[in-house]
């Protein structure tokens, strides 16, 4: 990128100019602002000239910067941050400022710095490496006297999702992961109860089943959902902000106020939908090797049953009922087993790429 060659360059003549003082740091040269009564600097060059990984989710104002075997969240407007899943607090909170995140100064000397430091975090984190992945929960779309969408000849979704779910489930399990149906018969399940279930289950990942209907009749194809940042993060911390965090440790969240508790969760969700996003590309991709049929990918949605849960979850929509040729397709048991054996494949990618980058740490 030309602007990085500029910035190079420029870093070159300050170094000459100021005769190396104190410890320099590669951010030296980006331009301060004074603001708040401290001076403060733009978050991404800060991350470029390091190269930071940097996330912005713009709805819920979190920020993600990662470098490895490090990650920091934090938000705008709040003093603090959670780094390697521990707090840490600052005397001045990031700010937006013409739609760029700005940090101040002190924080990128003492916080940034440690996200550039070869050291290994000091304890283990449970969030921050999802890559421990044992406990997955699989849940069938609808159920006894919810049938969910119908097809012409009269195939029900519900059913269509028990199946799917139960060979997706023994191929889970086959491979060593301890599996969690919400339902494993025709029975009703409140939505409400699924998260309540996959929350108490603890676990690691959410996989709703469902089949799609639409009024064009010639839609068709395999889709995955994750939850979109329209679903206010901010409003599902506070509701969530009376449990327990499971990235930090009890005893650091002794008196916080809700608001901080309200607001480490919110990181936790949206930590959580990149981690939902990255998996639903595994699965795509996955699927489009054992079926022989369009992909329509990855898209964001505000599922209630995604929005419930502690843990990256997905809701895939594994073919149109209202399509002849895939209502056809989606009633073969053969067909059912290949979508089952592409979704199992999709996730053993996407744990076994997780488990190579902790390895690299
Ligand atoms: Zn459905």
């Amino acid at each position: 990128m030309p602007q990085k060659h500029l910035v190079a360059i420029v870093s070159v003549c300050c170094l000459i100019a100021a005769g190396c003082a104190t410890t320099r740091l590669p951010t030296d040269n980006i331009p301060r602002y004074a603001l708040y009564g401290t001076n403060y600097l733009p978050l991404v060059p800060v991350c470029d000239v390091q190269n930071i990984n940097l996330e912005y989710d713009p709805f819920t104002q979190v920020v993600l910067l990662s470098k490895k075997p490090h990650r920091l969240a934090l938000r705008v407007g709040d003093a603090f941050a959670l780094i390697d899943g521990k707090l840490h607090y600052f005397n001045h909170p990031a700010v937006l400022r013409d739609g760029t995140v700005m940090i101040p100064e002190s924080f990128n000397r003492e916080i940034v710095q440690r996200l550039v430091s070869k050291v290994s975090p000091a304890a283990p984190v449970k969030i921050m490496q999802p890559s421990r992945i044992k406990r997955i929960v699989i849940d069938a779309g609808h159920g006894g006297k919810d049938p969910g969408a119908i097809s012409a000849s009269g195939l029900r979704e519900k059913t269509v999702n028990l199946d799917v779910a139960k060979r997706l489930a023994k191929l889970l399990k086959d491979e060593g992961f301890s599996v969690f149906m919400t339902r494993s018969t025709d029975t009703f399940v409140p939505l409400s109860v699924r998260t309540a279930m996959a929350n108490s289950f603890k676990a690691d990942l959410f996989i709703s089943i469902h089949s799609n209907a639409n009024r064009v009749r010639s839609m068709h194809g395999f889709e995955v959902y994750y939850v979109s940042p329209t679903v206010n993060d901010t409003e599902r911390g506070i509701a969530s902000a009376n449990k327990e965090i499971p990235s930090v440790k009890a005893a650091e969240l002794a008196g916080a106020s809700v608001k901080l508790k309200a607001t480490l969760w919110d990181m936790v969700y949206t930590h959580n939908r990149g981690e939902s996003i990255q998996l639903g590309r595994s699965i795509c991709r996955a699927v489009g090797g054992t079926l022989d049929n369009q992909i329509l990918g990855l898209k964001g949605a505000r599922y209630y049953v995604l929005r419930g849960t502690d843990m990256p979850a997905l809701l895939i929509e594994v073919g149109f009922l209202s399509n002849t040729g895939e209502e056809r397709l989606l009633g073969e048991a053969m067909y059912r087993q290949r979508i089952a054996q592409g979704i199992n494949e999709g996730i053993l990618r996407y744990v076994r790429e997780l488990a190579f980058a902790e390895k690299d740490n």
